[in-house]
């Protein structure tokens, strides 16, 4: 094959002694402070995606496990060390945490591009990078959050000395449910603001991708949380993620993965009046006005869809260009394209890895072949590379009906829909028919046209010449289907604590 999208080849892929040595362990969960099999005995296999082939075993946690962790997350949430700590410990401790990580930086980067397919390079910069950077800015958080002191007006207690304020307190048991696009990222958004607040917690991680978070299970305890402050229970969503979504002894949920389950999610935490966020699927538009630079848009736009092999919720997947450029923009984003290198994770001349596993290349390729058969051309890509492993080549497609299921559903794989549009009216209102709404970019220097297009956009984050660039001081999360809530940021802190009200009479 011609291009280098078809060098799957495995070179250079051997693990370091001290991963090899930690993938291969007996794998066990967190309970408490104890490392446990799951009641049942039973375990789940984890597929190493570039080879296709099971590299360990982790316990297959059901509703007996996940009972054990919500008590020891109750008993430490409030009657422990933990539960009487200073805010000041609770810094202290976020920030040996992410020293932590960053000492063993290499060893978590491994651990998470052989789980899930991405690249060790990437892992390290941004996926771990960016958690270390997000734990710490928790920790500051830990010492500011604040309440209220609100003067009264009771017109029924005119004699009385009022003093009223407000509390800001940990919500209590928090369950986090999470996908496996960014295991161990993932994981952290919601854990950060958990500790920084005084909650505890109980993770079920996605079952393709456990690793990088029993792994840093291990890191946890090696920081000095007391037992039970965080539980990581492994196992199968419809199993262990069910149990603990409809767990009575959880105040708040925590959830990113599909909307479809977070419609499950939901709905069992309303029927224990449980506190949720939700971080839902996304289809978000990349529209690049008449006037951007078309090499910079063509390579900011690349990345956007192209990333993590596409797997991104925030993924720039629709592409809608002025059709002054259209055709000179989308012949640079194939050759960029064109010119990534798919591998195994550990290879470091490698650009994309490969999907996470057997069933998101079915249903990626599945999607393409769909888009084909509804009338759409191929620009670049179209389908799987290679013979071994989960290889997508990055693919763009074009001549797209904007009804078409590639444009409506989220695909979550490197496949772009690109359409020109002719005038901006028309490309809000094209960028807004979706169900979705989690991000957008807009690429141009006309700031007046940009400022005028932000408001109009249903999204909850506006790129302006950037795409799924996230800082931890900036809320995150998605209008409409995308979600519920913000993860990051100081939104993040209110979702994880009560606010109490106190009125004094004095
Ligand atoms: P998914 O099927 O919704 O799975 C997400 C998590 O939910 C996994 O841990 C899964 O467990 C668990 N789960 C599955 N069924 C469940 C149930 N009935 N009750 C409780 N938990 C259950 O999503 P996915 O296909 O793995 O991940 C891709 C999706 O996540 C995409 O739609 C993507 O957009 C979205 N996502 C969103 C964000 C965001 O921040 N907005 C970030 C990343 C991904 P198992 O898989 O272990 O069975
Ligand atoms: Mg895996």
């Amino acid at each position: 094959m011609s291009t280098n999208n078809s060098n799957t080849g495995h070179s250079n892929t051997a693990p370091s002694p001290k991963v090899a040595e930690f993938i291969a362990r007996q794998h066990k969960m967190l309970i408490g402070s104890e490392w446990t099999e799951a009641v049942s005995g039973s375990t789940l296999g984890v597929i190493n995606p570039a080879t296709g082939e099971e590299i360990a075993r982790t316990p297959s946690g059901d509703a007996q496990d996940i009972d054990r962790a919500v008590s020891a997350a109750r008993k430490a949430f409030e009657d422990s060390e933990w539960s009487r700590m200073r805010p000041a410990q609770r810094e202290r401790l976020l920030w040996r945490l992410a020293d932590l990580m960053e000492q063993n930086i290499e060893e978590l980067a491994e651990i998470e591009s052989i789980d899930n397919g991405k690249t060790a390079i990437v892992a390290q910069h941004v996926d771990i990078t960016l958690a270390i950077d997000f734990l710490r800015y928790m920790a500051g958080w830990a010492t500011k959050i604040e309440g209220r002191s609100v003067d009264i007006s009771i017109p029924y207690m005119p004699d009385a000395v009022l003093h009223g304020y407000t509390r800001r307190e940990p919500v209590g048991v928090v369950g986090a449910i999470i996908a496996w696009n960014f295991p161990l990222l993932l994981a952290v958004w919601k854990l950060g603001p958990a500790l920084a607040t005084g909650c505890t917690f109980v993770i079920k991680p996605a079952q393709e991708t456990p690793l990088s978070i029993l792994r840093l299970g291990e890191l946890i305890q090696e920081a000095g949380y007391p037992a039970g402050v965080v539980n990581i229970v492994t196992g199968d969503g419809a199993v262990a993620g069910d149990a603990l979504a409809k767990h009575p002894g959880v105040n708040k949920l925590t959830f990113t993965g599909s909307t479809e389950v977070g419609k499950l999610i939901g709905k069992a935490a309303m029927n224990n009046m449980t506190r949720v966020t939700l971080e839902l699927g996304g289809k978000s538009p990349a529209i690049v006005l008449p006037d951007a630079d078309i090499t910079k848009a063509a390579a900011g736009v690349a990345t956007g869809i192209f990333f993590n092999s596409g797997q991104v919720c925030c993924a720039g997947s629709r592409l809608y260009v002025h059709k002054k450029i259209f055709d000179n923009t989308v012949a640079d984003i194939a050759s960029i394209a064109e010119g990534m290198t798919l591998g195994h994770g550990l290879d470091p001349t490698v650009d994309l890895g490969p999907l996470v596993s057997q069933k998101q290349l079915d249903r990626v390729c599945g999607y393409i072949d769909d888009g084909l058969s509804q009338g759409a051309s191929i620009v670049t890509g179209g389908g799987r590379a290679g013979d071994s492993g989960y290889f997508v080549k990055p693919t763009i497609l074009a001549d797209v009906d904007h009804n078409a299921r590639v444009v409506q559903e989220e695909i979550f794989g490197p496949v772009l829909v690109a359409i020109p549009f002719e005038d901006t009216d028309e490309v809000i209102r094209l960028a807004n028919d979706s169900p979705y709404g989690l991000g957008a970019s807009i690429w141009s220097n006309n700031l007046s046209e940009v400022h005028r297009m932000i408001p109009k956009i249903q999204s909850g984050s506006v790129w302006v010449n950037c795409h799924t660039a996230l800082d931890p001081a900036l809320p995150f999360g998605g209008y409409k289907q995308s979600g519920l809530g913000r993860e990051m940021g100081a939104e993040a802190i209110e979702h994880y604590t009560e606010v109490k009200t106190v009125l004094m009479s004095v």
